[in-house]
C-alpha cells in the first residue's frame, strides 16, 4: 500500500520546480491533511466553503489554503480569512463581492479568473469575450482589494488526450493574450492553474504553473 508521503514524492518528482502542487484535500480528514503536511506539503485546496472553514482552524497555521470550487457570494465573508488564493472567479459580480468583503476585513485577496475551456457545458467559467469586456475597464477603482494573478481552467473529462491537450493549450493562449494586453508590467499576473490527477502531465506540458491534485495523493474517498 502506498502512503500519502509516497504519492507526494512521486508527484513532486514529475512536477518541474517552477510549478506548484496544490494538494486537493476536499472530502479528506484533518488527519490526512496532517499526513501530507508532515511529508512537507504546504499548499492545500478545498472546493467547499464549509469544509475550508471547518478544517483550516484545526490544521497548522502555516498552511496556504486555496479555494478552488464554485463560490457563492454568501460564502465569501467566511472564506476570506483563510483563502490565500481563490482559483475559481467565474463572474465579475463575484470578483466585485470578493473585493468588497476583503476590503471590509482589511485584506487583499489574490484571485484567478476561471475560464470555460471544456466541451461540456456543465463547467463554470468565463469566456474570453466576457473577460475582455471587463478587463478593458481594469483597474477599476472600487474593486481594489483583489489582485488578479492569472487564469484557471478544467479540461473535458475524457480519455482522449488530444482533446485535453487542445483545451490546455487554449487556456495557455488565453493567459498569454491577457498578460500581454492587460498585465504586461504586473508581476502578480503569472499563474496558469490547470491539471488534476488524470491530466496533470498534459497540463505541465502546456505551461501549467499550478496543478490541483487530489485523488492521486489521498486516494479515492
Ligand atoms: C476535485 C478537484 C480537483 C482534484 O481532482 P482529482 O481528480 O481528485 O485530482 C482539482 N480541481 C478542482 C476544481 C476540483 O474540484
Amino acid at each position: 500500500m502506498t502512503t500519502i508521503a509516497d504519492n507526494l514524492r512521486k508527484l513532486l518528482a514529475e512536477i518541474p520546480p517552477e510549478a506548484k502542487l496544490i494538494a486537493v484535500s476536499k472530502n479528506q480528514s484533518v488527519d490526512a491533511i496532517l499526513e501530507a503536511y508532515q511529508a512537507g506539503q504546504r499548499i492545500f485546496g478545498e472546493n467547499k466553503a464549509q469544509e475550508l472553514i471547518t478544517k483550516a482552524p484545526q490544521a497548522p497555521g502555516n498552511i496556504e489554503w486555496h479555494f478552488i470550487g464554485h463560490l457563492q457570494t454568501n460564502k465569501i465573508r467566511q472564506i476570506i480569512p483563510y483563502a490565500s488564493l481563490i482559483h475559481s472567479v467565474d463572474s465579475f459580480r463575484l470578483l466585485r463581492e470578493i473585493s468588497r468583503e476583503a476590503g471590509k476585513q482589511g485584506r487583499n485577496t489574490r484571485c484567478l479568473l476561471q475560464f470555460h475551456i471544456a466541451e461540456e457545458d456543465t463547467k463554470y467559467g468565463l469566456s474570453l469575450e466576457e473577460a475582455e469586456e471587463f478587463l478593458d475597464q481594469w483597474p477599476i477603482p472600487d474593486i481594489n482589494h483583489v489582485s488578479l494573478c492569472g487564469v484557471m481552467g478544467m479540461a473535458t473529462f475524457t480519455d482522449d488526450e488530444n482533446v485535453v491537450a487542445r483545451e490546455f493549450a487554449h487556456l495557455h493562449e488565453i493567459y498569454l493574450h491577457l498578460k500581454s494586453k492587460y498585465f504586461p508590467l504586473d508581476d502578480s499576473f503569472k499563474e496558469i492553474s490547470m491539471g488534476m490527477s488524470d491530466d496533470y502531465r498534459i497540463a505541465i506540458q502546456h505551461g501549467s504553473t499550478m496543478v490541483r491534485v487530489g485523488t492521486r495523493i489521498f486516494g479515492h474517498r
